[in-house]
Protein backbone atom coordinates (compact mmCIF):
# COMPACT_ATOMS: atom_id res chain seq x y z
CA UNK A 1 0.00 0.00 0.00
CA UNK A 2 1.23 3.47 -1.22
CA UNK A 3 1.86 6.11 1.67
CA UNK A 4 0.27 8.80 -0.61
CA UNK A 5 -3.31 8.66 -0.20
CA UNK A 6 -3.64 10.44 -3.96
CA UNK A 7 -1.76 7.47 -5.70
CA UNK A 8 -3.87 5.05 -4.08
CA UNK A 9 -6.88 7.10 -5.13
CA UNK A 10 -5.87 7.56 -8.34
CA UNK A 11 -4.44 3.47 -8.58
CA UNK A 12 -8.35 2.45 -7.76
CA UNK A 13 -9.73 5.19 -10.64
CA UNK A 14 -7.52 3.20 -13.30
CA UNK A 15 -8.60 -0.12 -12.10
CA UNK A 16 -12.48 0.86 -12.44
CA UNK A 17 -11.43 2.47 -15.77
CA UNK A 18 -10.07 -0.84 -17.28
CA UNK A 19 -12.97 -3.04 -15.64
CA UNK A 20 -15.25 -0.61 -17.26
CA UNK A 21 -13.48 -0.41 -20.80
CA UNK A 22 -13.28 -4.51 -20.84
CA UNK A 23 -16.67 -5.30 -19.99
CA UNK A 24 -18.49 -2.59 -22.32
CA UNK A 25 -16.31 -3.95 -25.00
CA UNK A 26 -17.51 -6.99 -24.21
CA UNK A 27 -20.58 -6.42 -24.35
CA UNK A 28 -20.62 -4.45 -27.54
CA UNK A 29 -18.87 -7.77 -29.49
CA UNK A 30 -21.96 -9.59 -28.05
CA UNK A 31 -24.81 -7.35 -29.62
CA UNK A 32 -23.11 -5.69 -32.64
CA UNK A 33 -23.60 -7.84 -35.96
CA UNK A 34 -20.38 -8.16 -38.13
CA UNK A 35 -20.80 -4.92 -40.49
CA UNK A 36 -18.37 -4.26 -43.87
CA UNK A 37 -17.55 -1.12 -45.03
CA UNK A 38 -16.26 0.60 -41.82
CA UNK A 39 -12.83 0.25 -40.66
CA UNK A 40 -14.39 -1.75 -37.57
CA UNK A 41 -13.87 -5.32 -37.51
CA UNK A 42 -15.81 -7.48 -34.79
CA UNK A 43 -14.59 -11.09 -34.72
CA UNK A 44 -17.73 -12.51 -32.86
CA UNK A 45 -19.66 -14.54 -35.76
CA UNK A 46 -23.28 -14.12 -35.73
CA UNK A 47 -25.05 -17.85 -37.26
CA UNK A 48 -27.27 -17.03 -40.12
CA UNK A 49 -30.66 -16.68 -39.24
CA UNK A 50 -32.73 -20.28 -39.40
CA UNK A 51 -34.67 -21.23 -41.93
CA UNK A 52 -38.60 -21.02 -40.93
CA UNK A 53 -40.35 -24.07 -40.19
CA UNK A 54 -44.07 -24.91 -38.79
CA UNK A 55 -43.26 -25.21 -35.88
CA UNK A 56 -41.46 -22.32 -35.43
CA UNK A 57 -43.92 -20.58 -37.09
CA UNK A 58 -46.77 -21.80 -34.14
CA UNK A 59 -43.84 -20.74 -31.48
CA UNK A 60 -43.79 -17.30 -32.67
CA UNK A 61 -47.41 -16.11 -32.24
CA UNK A 62 -46.74 -12.48 -34.03
CA UNK A 63 -46.74 -14.54 -37.41
CA UNK A 64 -50.47 -15.87 -37.71
CA UNK A 65 -53.79 -15.85 -35.68
CA UNK A 66 -54.44 -18.74 -33.13
CA UNK A 67 -57.04 -20.33 -35.49
CA UNK A 68 -55.05 -19.86 -38.67
CA UNK A 69 -54.23 -23.10 -40.76
CA UNK A 70 -50.20 -22.30 -41.06
CA UNK A 71 -49.57 -24.03 -44.90
CA UNK A 72 -50.49 -23.40 -48.50
CA UNK A 73 -53.99 -21.25 -49.18
CA UNK A 74 -56.93 -22.65 -50.57
CA UNK A 75 -58.80 -22.53 -53.67
CA UNK A 76 -61.51 -21.29 -51.53
CA UNK A 77 -59.48 -19.31 -49.21
CA UNK A 78 -58.05 -17.24 -52.20
CA UNK A 79 -61.86 -16.76 -53.67
CA UNK A 80 -63.11 -15.99 -50.31
CA UNK A 81 -60.53 -13.19 -49.99
CA UNK A 82 -60.38 -12.03 -53.26
CA UNK A 83 -64.18 -11.69 -53.06
CA UNK A 84 -64.37 -9.80 -50.21
CA UNK A 85 -61.50 -6.81 -51.50
CA UNK A 86 -63.50 -7.02 -55.33
CA UNK A 87 -66.88 -6.40 -53.16
CA UNK A 88 -65.38 -4.07 -50.54
CA UNK A 89 -63.90 -1.50 -53.60
CA UNK A 90 -67.60 -1.91 -54.67
CA UNK A 91 -68.79 -0.31 -51.62
CA UNK A 92 -65.63 1.83 -51.23
CA UNK A 93 -66.49 2.89 -54.98
CA UNK A 94 -67.09 6.74 -55.56
CA UNK A 95 -71.01 7.88 -56.07
CA UNK A 96 -69.30 10.21 -59.06
CA UNK A 97 -65.89 7.81 -60.10
CA UNK A 98 -63.08 9.72 -61.74
CA UNK A 99 -62.54 8.77 -65.72
CA UNK A 100 -59.30 7.25 -64.01
CA UNK A 101 -61.37 5.47 -61.55
CA UNK A 102 -63.75 3.86 -64.22
CA UNK A 103 -60.60 3.06 -66.55
CA UNK A 104 -58.54 1.78 -63.28
CA UNK A 105 -61.47 -0.94 -61.84
CA UNK A 106 -62.02 -2.23 -65.64
CA UNK A 107 -58.48 -2.69 -65.94
CA UNK A 108 -58.34 -4.16 -62.29
CA UNK A 109 -61.15 -6.84 -63.77
CA UNK A 110 -59.26 -7.60 -66.65
CA UNK A 111 -55.98 -7.93 -64.82
CA UNK A 112 -57.65 -10.12 -62.47
CA UNK A 113 -58.97 -12.21 -65.50
CA UNK A 114 -55.19 -12.63 -66.41
CA UNK A 115 -53.57 -12.88 -63.96
CA UNK A 116 -55.37 -14.63 -60.77
CA UNK A 117 -53.87 -17.21 -59.43
CA UNK A 118 -55.90 -20.28 -60.22
CA UNK A 119 -55.77 -20.80 -63.99
CA UNK A 120 -59.39 -22.47 -64.53
CA UNK A 121 -61.05 -19.73 -62.40
CA UNK A 122 -59.09 -17.02 -64.27
CA UNK A 123 -59.90 -18.00 -67.87
CA UNK A 124 -63.89 -18.47 -66.62
CA UNK A 125 -63.98 -15.23 -65.53
CA UNK A 126 -62.69 -14.03 -68.58
CA UNK A 127 -65.58 -15.46 -69.99
CA UNK A 128 -67.67 -14.07 -67.38
CA UNK A 129 -66.46 -10.35 -68.46
CA UNK A 130 -66.97 -10.87 -72.32
CA UNK A 131 -70.68 -11.60 -71.61
CA UNK A 132 -71.02 -9.16 -68.94
CA UNK A 133 -68.85 -6.17 -69.67
CA UNK A 134 -68.37 -3.76 -66.86
CA UNK A 135 -70.76 -1.37 -65.33
CA UNK A 136 -68.62 1.10 -63.20
CA UNK A 137 -70.82 4.36 -63.62
CA UNK A 138 -71.28 5.09 -60.07
CA UNK A 139 -71.14 3.26 -56.98
CA UNK A 140 -74.72 1.39 -57.19
CA UNK A 141 -73.88 0.63 -60.74
CA UNK A 142 -70.90 -1.12 -60.45
CA UNK A 143 -71.80 -2.83 -57.12
CA UNK A 144 -74.78 -4.28 -58.66
CA UNK A 145 -72.25 -5.66 -61.52
CA UNK A 146 -70.31 -7.30 -59.22
CA UNK A 147 -73.28 -9.27 -57.88
CA UNK A 148 -74.29 -10.38 -61.25
CA UNK A 149 -70.86 -11.37 -61.92
CA UNK A 150 -70.06 -13.41 -58.62
CA UNK A 151 -73.22 -14.84 -59.20
CA UNK A 152 -72.94 -16.14 -62.48
CA UNK A 153 -69.69 -17.48 -61.12
CA UNK A 154 -72.12 -18.99 -58.16
CA UNK A 155 -73.91 -20.57 -60.51
CA UNK A 156 -71.01 -22.56 -61.96
CA UNK A 157 -70.11 -24.03 -58.98
CA UNK A 158 -73.40 -24.71 -57.97
CA UNK A 159 -73.95 -22.62 -55.24
CA UNK A 160 -76.95 -20.42 -54.66
CA UNK A 161 -77.32 -17.15 -55.79
CA UNK A 162 -76.95 -13.65 -53.49
CA UNK A 163 -80.18 -11.09 -53.59
CA UNK A 164 -78.28 -8.41 -55.51
CA UNK A 165 -80.63 -6.13 -53.25
CA UNK A 166 -78.75 -6.93 -50.06
CA UNK A 167 -75.53 -6.55 -51.81
CA UNK A 168 -75.14 -2.82 -49.48
CA UNK A 169 -76.30 -4.95 -46.47
CA UNK A 170 -73.74 -7.48 -46.71
CA UNK A 171 -70.32 -5.31 -48.00
CA UNK A 172 -70.97 -1.91 -46.29
CA UNK A 173 -68.71 0.81 -46.37
CA UNK A 174 -65.73 0.24 -44.60
CA UNK A 175 -65.28 0.24 -41.26
CA UNK A 176 -62.87 3.21 -41.30
CA UNK A 177 -62.70 5.83 -38.71
CA UNK A 178 -63.56 9.53 -39.85
CA UNK A 179 -64.32 8.05 -43.10
CA UNK A 180 -60.31 8.28 -43.87
CA UNK A 181 -60.83 5.27 -46.34
CA UNK A 182 -63.11 6.72 -48.94
CA UNK A 183 -62.02 7.33 -52.01
CA UNK A 184 -61.85 10.40 -53.68
CA UNK A 185 -65.02 10.85 -55.98
CA UNK A 186 -64.78 13.50 -58.90
CA UNK A 187 -64.97 16.40 -56.62
CA UNK A 188 -62.17 17.48 -55.15
CA UNK A 189 -61.61 19.91 -52.03
CA UNK A 190 -61.94 22.75 -54.11
CA UNK A 191 -64.94 21.58 -55.75
CA UNK A 192 -63.65 20.63 -59.50
CA UNK A 193 -63.50 17.85 -61.58
CA UNK A 194 -60.82 15.75 -61.40
CA UNK A 195 -60.29 13.16 -64.19
P1 LIG B 1 -67.73 -16.88 -51.95
O1 LIG B 1 -68.33 -17.16 -53.27
O2 LIG B 1 -66.24 -16.76 -51.87
O3 LIG B 1 -68.38 -15.54 -51.39
C1 LIG B 1 -67.92 -14.92 -50.21
C2 LIG B 1 -69.09 -14.22 -49.56
O4 LIG B 1 -69.60 -13.25 -50.45
C3 LIG B 1 -70.27 -15.13 -49.27
O5 LIG B 1 -70.15 -15.74 -48.02
C4 LIG B 1 -71.46 -14.19 -49.34
O6 LIG B 1 -71.67 -13.55 -48.09
C5 LIG B 1 -71.01 -13.14 -50.33
N1 LIG B 1 -71.57 -13.33 -51.65
C6 LIG B 1 -71.83 -14.48 -52.32
N2 LIG B 1 -72.31 -14.22 -53.52
C7 LIG B 1 -72.35 -12.88 -53.64
C8 LIG B 1 -72.77 -12.00 -54.67
N3 LIG B 1 -73.25 -12.43 -55.82
N4 LIG B 1 -72.69 -10.67 -54.45
C9 LIG B 1 -72.21 -10.19 -53.28
N5 LIG B 1 -71.81 -10.97 -52.27
C10 LIG B 1 -71.88 -12.31 -52.45
N6 LIG B 1 -63.69 -21.30 -57.73
C11 LIG B 1 -63.74 -22.42 -58.50
O7 LIG B 1 -63.75 -23.53 -57.97
N7 LIG B 1 -63.81 -22.32 -59.87
C12 LIG B 1 -63.80 -21.11 -60.52
O8 LIG B 1 -63.84 -21.06 -61.76
C13 LIG B 1 -63.71 -19.93 -59.72
N8 LIG B 1 -63.66 -18.72 -60.30
C14 LIG B 1 -63.48 -17.62 -59.52
C15 LIG B 1 -63.33 -16.36 -60.12
C16 LIG B 1 -63.10 -15.23 -59.35
C17 LIG B 1 -62.89 -13.89 -60.00
C18 LIG B 1 -63.03 -15.35 -57.93
C19 LIG B 1 -62.74 -14.13 -57.10
C20 LIG B 1 -63.19 -16.58 -57.34
C21 LIG B 1 -63.42 -17.72 -58.10
N9 LIG B 1 -63.59 -18.97 -57.51
C22 LIG B 1 -63.67 -20.09 -58.29
C23 LIG B 1 -63.73 -19.09 -56.04
C24 LIG B 1 -65.24 -19.14 -55.69
O9 LIG B 1 -65.95 -18.09 -56.33
C25 LIG B 1 -65.46 -18.99 -54.17
O10 LIG B 1 -64.79 -17.84 -53.71
C26 LIG B 1 -65.03 -20.17 -53.34
O11 LIG B 1 -65.60 -21.35 -53.85
C27 LIG B 1 -65.47 -19.99 -51.86
O12 LIG B 1 -66.89 -19.87 -51.86
P2 LIG B 1 -67.78 -19.43 -50.65
O13 LIG B 1 -69.02 -20.29 -50.71
O14 LIG B 1 -67.03 -19.45 -49.38
O15 LIG B 1 -68.24 -17.94 -50.89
Amino acid sequence: MSDNPLQAICSTIGRISVSLHTNISKLISITQKPHTGTNVQFSVSVPAPPTATSSMLAADSSLFQPTEKVGPVTREQLGRATWTFIHTLGAQYPEKPTRQQKKDVKELMAIISRIYPCKECADHFKEVLRSNPIQAGSQAEFSQWLCRVHNVVNRSLGKPTFPCERVDARWGKLDCEHRVCDLQGSMTLFGSQTD
